[in-house]
């Protein structure tokens, strides 16, 4: 499992294990630290790598339907 500093080769939504922070790392990009744990080693689980998310999904959630 690929842990920060590490250099993403697949584009996917990644979950780092000691926070459970779901982020969407390009390929080619460096596994970030985890934002409440820096400079402290975190491994990056690929979740979702067949399924690329909208961008509306990523407001925490939430869907705006229209107002019809
Ligand atoms: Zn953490």
């Amino acid at each position: 499992m690929p842990r920060n500093g590490e250099i993403n080769n697949s584009f996917g939504v990644y979950k780092n294990l000691c926070c459970g922070t779901e982020i969407i790392i390009p390929a080619g990009v460096i596994f970030p630290d985890c934002a409440t744990h820096i400079h402290l080693i975190t491994e990056w689980k690929n979740i979702h790598s067949s399924r690329i998310p909208h961008v509306s999904e990523l407001a925490e959630g939430k869907k705006t339907e229209p107002a019809a």
